[in-house]
């Protein structure tokens, strides 16, 4: 049990033959964290039961299929990196699911700053007059990325760089960081809409890093049928399991064995009594939740585990303007308007008819709660008067809109768990992950380096499931990580 476990050969040959005897171990959410576990126990002879709120399955992976025709939006995760092996594993040789390639870049989208839209295949450091000082003038904005971050590009690619990383620069936020070297304010006014990081400027150097050097938006693609076709592969293997409707309210843990109470969709009171209980709830909800027996350092990394808000819009309109009009095939628009990013998504349009659907507005942390106070009419109408700004067909092909907002949703409480200055490095982190007695924490704040990926989610799935099949008591096994992050 001392060798690090490899998650992929885990999620691919099941549990391994040797573990302890057969628990009963309930499931708290049937999020992908909560199916995973779910499948890997029962394959390998456990007893499961599933506890979920909603009256569906998938979590934060929600797919809304109120469009005209076969047109579907998702709502939560829709983009899925092919470096993402667990993903991929359970997309394409599990589960078999089609997919097609989630283009990131389209050269036909634009850059819309200052009330000007500039087509990014024209777009250069002088496109805007922005008084960028002379050390800065004359260089591509990516450039002036890429220098500032030099000296972690070269740690990076020395062996246990990755470690140092985390050392050296866990308790820098983005732009303190930029800001120290010497990345000028008039470069930060471009930098923030152009890759998207003004909503995370004050967040964690190094997990921003982490994403941008490994290109995690480079390859991507969509499960063609939509989203929730993944969660909805485990129907055969886990809906007998499932109570949905089941909201759990409390945790009581004894010496032998741990209670959890639930309340139906209509109030009636339940429990289940069983040996282990995997919690899968994002942390922010268990706020919520009585759960006994955990101790202060565990209620701390509870409480201090920050939860993003995010919102999407969602528009459909009688026509695909942007592919006729503009060879928008895919991509995204920047712009410092309201709406932040239009997303010409290549998911969820319906070839046989002419009609199309793209998300007018994804916005997170602060630029998402500005949404979050404008009831449901005022979000569309605003979002759709700055469409129309860089589009102005908009106003005419639109039919209708619809939005849904991470934040107000009391299963979900967010977008997903962020990391701030100081929150990587080891006892705020192996606090979060760390079982207590017979609760189990698997969900996707419980992986440093695919945090609030779906990867995120399966890997410490697979880790949760893996120690109570071995027998393990307040502690998790070593994993062998892509990279030692
Ligand atoms: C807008 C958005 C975009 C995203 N985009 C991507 C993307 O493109 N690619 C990607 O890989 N990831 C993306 N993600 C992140 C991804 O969706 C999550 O990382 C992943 O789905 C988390 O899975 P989970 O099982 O840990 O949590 P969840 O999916 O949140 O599952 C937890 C479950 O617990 C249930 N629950 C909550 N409270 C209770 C209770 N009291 N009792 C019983 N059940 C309860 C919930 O209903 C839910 O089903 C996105 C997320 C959002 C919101």
């Amino acid at each position: 049990m001392t060798e690090p476990i490899d998650l992929l050969d885990v999620l691919r040959a099941g549990l391994p033959r040797t573990g302890g005897p057969p628990r009963h171990v309930v499931i708290v959410g049937a999020g992908i964290a909560g199916l995973t576990a779910g499948m890997l126990l029962k394959e390998a002879g456990h007893r499961v039961t599933i506890l979920e709120a909603r009256n569906r399955l998938g979590g934060r992976i929600y797919t809304y299929r109120g469009f005209a025709g076969r047109m579907y939006g998702e709502f939560g995760a829709m983009r899925f990196p092919r470096q993402h092996r667990l993903g991929q594993h359970l997309i394409h040789e599990r589960f078999k699911l089609p997919t097609q390639p989630f283009g990131m870049d389209d050269q036909d989208t634009f850059v819309y700053l200052h009330g000007k839209a500039v087509r990014r295949s024209e777009f250069g450091g002088a496109s805007f007059e922005v008084p960028l000082p002379p050390a800065e003038r004359g260089k591509a904005p990516g450039e002036i990325l890429r220098e500032a971050m030099a000296p972690l590009i070269a740690l990076a690619a020395q062996p246990g760089g990755w470690n140092e990383i985390i050392e050296r620069y866990d308790r820098y936020s983005l732009i303190g960081y930029l800001n120290e070297r010497g990345v000028s304010e008039a470069a930060l006014w471009l930098l923030g809409p152009l890759f998207n990081i003004e909503g995370r400027f004050h967040f964690s150097l190094v997990e921003w890093f982490a994403h941008w050097h490994d290109d995690v938006f480079g390859d991507l693609e969509y499960i063609e049928a939509g989203s929730d076709t993944l969660p909805q592969a485990f129907t055969p293997i886990l809906m007998s399991d499932t109570r949905l409707g089941a909201e759990v309210q409390a945790i009581e843990q004894r010496t032998d064995d741990v209670v959890v109470h639930y309340r139906d969709a209509v109030g009636t009171p339940g429990s289940v009594t069983a040996d282990e209980c995997v919690l899968t709830v994002p942390f922010i909800l268990l706020r919520h939740m009585e759960i006994s027996g955990l101790d202060v350092e565990k209620w701390f990394t509870i409480r201090n585990v920050y939860y993003g808000r995010a919102h999407k819009i969602f528009m459909q309109f009688s026509r695909r303007w942007w592919v006729d009009d503009y060879a928008i095939t895919h991509g995204v628009t920047v712009t410092d308007l309201a709406i932040r990013n239009v997303v010409y998504t290549p998911a969820g349009q319906d070839p046989s008819i002419d009609k199309g659907v793209l998300i007018a507005s994804y916005a997170w942390e602060q630029d998402s709660m500005a949404y979050s106070m404008l009831d449901e009419s005022q979000r569309i109408a605003q979002a759709l008067q700055d469409l129309a700004k860089i589009h102005p067909e908009a106003a005419e092909t639109f039919e209708f809109g619809v939005s849904y907002d991470w934040a107000l949703d009391r299963h979900g409480g967010g977008i997903g768990p962020l990391f701030r200055p100081l929150e990587m490095t080891s006892r705020f982190y192996d606090d979060i992950t760390r079982p207590v007695h017979r609760v189990w924490f698997a969900n996707d704040a419980c992986d440093r380096l695919a945090r609030r990926w779906i990867e995120g989610a399966i890997a410490s799935a697979i880790t949760n499931a893996y120690a109570i099949h071995a027998g393990m008591r307040n502690a998790l096994p070593a994993i062998t990580e892509p990279k030692p992050a």
